[in-house]
């Protein structure tokens, strides 16, 4: 046998790893890795593929994250916000559709303050539906106020455990705050996603592996991979690595092999740049799929990279159009609301 069908029986059998087997199955040409993870998949979670509807509530954002189409620098970003209200009807939108959760993502917007946040939550959890946040780091107190209000989940990306990489790419951030967040969202009690990018300038395979094994030891219920994809109006420009889909979809896989039962999407990110991206990371650990239930004017506007898929498509289509890709490789659309089951 060779060394890397030893590690991979290893992964599948204690679903631990060092980060020196990581590094193996990062640089191996993930064909097998790839199979195993969908395996895994397989056995732990099934067929079934859960759909979050994302509604994208609001691009403008304090931050300067280098990488983000969305930094504050970006003057040629066309900024909105929806009010109150609009978030709530694109939920009640979402309901119709069929979706069982609605995640709400932002930059990081100041003008939704906590009660404002604490009124959409409450008024969404009027419908029978699960509700993911993604809006940054907040204080432990905020936190707790979402959760009161009936928040179910929340997502908070590392980015990258690597931590100059971390400083260079976050200006006026702190690594040791984001992962304090990430705790305190534990604590409180929610699912916690987080995830990391994939081809950073800089970003070594070694520091990938630990990214890996920083998900294993959070023990995260959630993990989002996707390749870096460079936007025109950053300094990381002119930053484009091909090979980055291919090892973020080994990173994706490597993750599910350690977190066998958790939720992994299929990133919208992955089919960006790779017109099968999803069905691909569908078939190698993903099983959940995000599309956008917004109107097209607001999904072009949330630029955090260019050339996103699906700007022109109604949300019904998408839902319809997802679904189709979903059957048309064995699996179903789940019709419950994809909380971990954890079975180890
Ligand atoms: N303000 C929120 C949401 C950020 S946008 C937060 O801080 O969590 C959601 C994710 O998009 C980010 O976590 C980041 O990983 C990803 N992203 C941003 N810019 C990107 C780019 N150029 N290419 C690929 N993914 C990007």
């Amino acid at each position: 046998m060779t060394s890397l069908n030893n590690i991979l029986e290893k992964a599948e059998q204690t679903h631990t790893l060092d980060k020196d087997e990581l590094i193996i199955l990062l640089n191996s040409d993930g064909k097998a890795l790839c199979e195993s993870a969908n395996k895994i998949r397989q056995k732990y979670i099934g067929d079934e593929v859960h759909l979050r509807g994302l509604i994208e509530f609001s691009n403008i954002c304090k931050c300067s994250c280098k990488y983000c189409g969305l930094r504050s620098p970006n003057q040629k970003a066309d900024r909105y916000r929806l009010e109150p209200d609009e978030i709530i009807e694109y939920a009640k939108k979402g309901v119709s559709l069929g979706y069982k959760t609605v995640v709400l993502q932002s930059g990081e917007d100041t003008y939704f303050s906590v009660d404002k946040m604490c009124y959409i939550i409450s008024e969404i959890k009027k419908n029978d539906i699960a509700v993911t946040l993604s809006i940054g780091e907040k204080t432990k107190e905020e936190y707790k106020a979402y959760k009161k209000s009936g928040a179910d989940r929340y997502l908070l990306r590392i980015e990258t455990t690597d931590k100059e990489l971390y400083k260079k790419m976050h200006p006026n951030m702190s690594y040791e705050n984001r992962v304090e967040c990430l705790y305190n969202l534990k604590d409180i009690g929610y699912e916690v996603g987080t995830g990391c990018l994939v081809g950073l300038p800089e970003q070594t395979i070694d520091s990938i592996a630990e990214d890996i094994l920083f998900f294993k030891d959070i023990n995260a219920d959630m993990i989002g991979i996707g390749p870096f994809i460079p936007h025109p109006e950053t300094p990381l420009k002119s930053e484009l690595n091909p090979q980055n889909f291919d090892i973020a979809l080994k990173a994706m896989a490597a993750t599910r092999l350690l977190l066998p039962d958790i939720n992994i999407p299929a990133t919208t990110a992955m089919e960006t740049i790779n017109p099968m991206g999803r069905i691909i990371a569908l078939n190698s650990g993903a099983n959940v799929v995000m599309p956008n239930i917004l109107d097209s004017d607001y999904k072009k506007k949330y630029e955090i990279y260019p050339n996103k898929i699906c700007l022109n498509e109604h949300s019904g289509k998408c839902r319809n159009c997802i679904e189709a890709k979903i059957k048309s490789i064995g699996r179903f659309v789940s019709e419950n609301k994809g909380f971990r089951k954890h079975i180890i």
